[in-house]
């Protein structure tokens, strides 16, 4: 289900080999062909029109969001549809403004960081507080996290990341989440590098938030997801207009209940359905299914002799193998020769796609390597061809910057 036969941009592109799934991973045909019949028999609002087709855009939604709340195994009005990561976290963050405190680690996308900033939160002034990461595991230091959270105000948010975008590395987020709640704060779970590839259940209430995007797990783009432990119907709303009421006069509006709250204007329609579709596929394959083909794709690159290269891998121990808390699909380098970007720069002309600079992390990249670092990003759809192009062209380039 997830071969390279069933991703257009990939079979449209036969001499490409993809190594950038982390940036963003290829779109299921299934998923093209979903979103394709809503624009060709289906087209219409949701929610809005009482004819047929439009009854069926109604159910096509519908069953997106149950099975996008299936993938992390919670009820379906419990998530709401973003425009993504970012935008939940955005919106987390506004809702959180008057938190004593923000705990965040020191791995975070700049989609964990910037908008507490913009908040003015920061690490000097406190009200921003940075959990370190251990150099030689790639995880969380736990007791630096303990020590942080019994320090902050009861009721402060520990906004973490799943797994490192940079490392590939799991966070131990269900310890964290358990510190947490013992210190009285809640916990918001950026699921963006995590939800393609490992099973999330959140069906106990492990937490209170977690966001993650479609077009990383085979998805379109432009659309996410944001779970919330609390009722909808409470959170004040981020985005006001037309749809997410129940009544409007020149002196008031009465709002929407749950999460119909916080989808007011034309949504993503398309983008939702096939969100769903994306959803569903990654349950049919099975997550057990997809670590295998991501392992054996790791393999391959091995097999390739990607271990032979003249590279420094920012993976734990500094080696790239399969360490238990590593999801297998990013990993990062520094070249022994060169500087990345100009690895990246040179790649860039043969057919080989990767990704490099400091990877929207810039203060856990600054921290790992003076130079930022070229990303490998793998997917099951990566085959034994993918990885002998990439490192044959790897080894050439390299030796051109020796
Ligand atoms: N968080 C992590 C860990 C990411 O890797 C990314 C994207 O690369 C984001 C957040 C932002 O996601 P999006 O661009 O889909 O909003």
């Amino acid at each position: 289900m997830f071969d390279k036969q069933y991703f257009p941009t990939l079979s449209n592109n036969p001499e490409v080999a993809y190594f950038d799934s982390a940036a963003t991973s290829q779109t299921h045909q299934y998923v093209l062909d979903a979103m394709h019949k809503y624009y060709i028999s289906h087209r219409s609002s949701p929610a809005r029109g009482e004819y047929p087709f439009a009854e069926q855009t109604d159910i096509a939604s519908a069953q997106a969001r149950y099975a996008v709340s299936q993938l992390i195994n919670v009820e379906a009005d419990q998530v709401v549809f973003t425009s993504g990561t970012t935008q939940g976290l955005n919106w987390i963050a506004e809702w959180h403004r008057n938190a004593p405190t923000v705990i965040i680690t020191e791995a975070e996308h700049h989609a964990n960081i910037v908008p507490w900033l913009q908040q003015g939160r920061t690490k000097q002034n406190g009200r921003l507080r940075v959990i370190p990461m251990d150099p030689y595991t790639g995880e969380v230091d736990l007791v630096e996290a303990e020590d942080i959270m019994a320090e902050c105000e009861p009721r402060s948010l520990v906004s973490i990341i799943g797994t490192s975008n940079v490392t590939g590395i799991r966070q131990p987020w269900e310890q964290l989440a358990k510190m947490a709640h013992y210190h009285n704060h809640s916990v918001c779970v950026d699921f963006c590098q995590t939800v393609a590839h490992e099973q999330i259940d959140l069906s106990e209430n492990q937490i209170e938030w977690a966001v993650f995007s479609a077009h990383k797990m085979y998805g379109p783009t432009g659309i996410g997801a944001l779970y919330s432990a609390f009722d909808f119907t409470e959170l004040k709303a981020m985005l006001y207009g037309g749809g997410a009421v129940e009544h409007v006069t020149f002196n008031d509006v009465a709002f929407m209940k749950g999460v119909h709250k916080h989808e007011p204007g034309t949504p993503n329609t398309a983008g939702i359905i096939g969100f769903g579709v994306a959803a569903d596929l990654i349950q049919y394959e099975g997550y057990e299914k997809i670590k295998y083909q991501e392992n054996s794709v790791c393999q391959q690159l091995y097999d390739s002799g990607i271990l032979d290269l003249p590279l420094d891998w920012i993976t734990p121990y500094r080696e790239p193998a399969q360490h238990w808390n590593h999801v297998p699909a990013i990993y990062s380098f520094v070249p022994q020769q060169g500087h990345p970007s100009d690895v990246a720069a040179l790649l860039a002309h043969t057919n080989t796609a990767v990704r490099t600079g400091k990877l929207c992390a810039h203060p856990y990249v600054d921290s790992l390597s003076n130079r930022g670092v070229v990303r490998i990003s793998i997917a099951p759809y990566n085959t034994q061809e993918d990885c002998d192009t990439l490192v044959s062209d790897l080894s050439r380039v390299l030796s051109m910057l020796e």
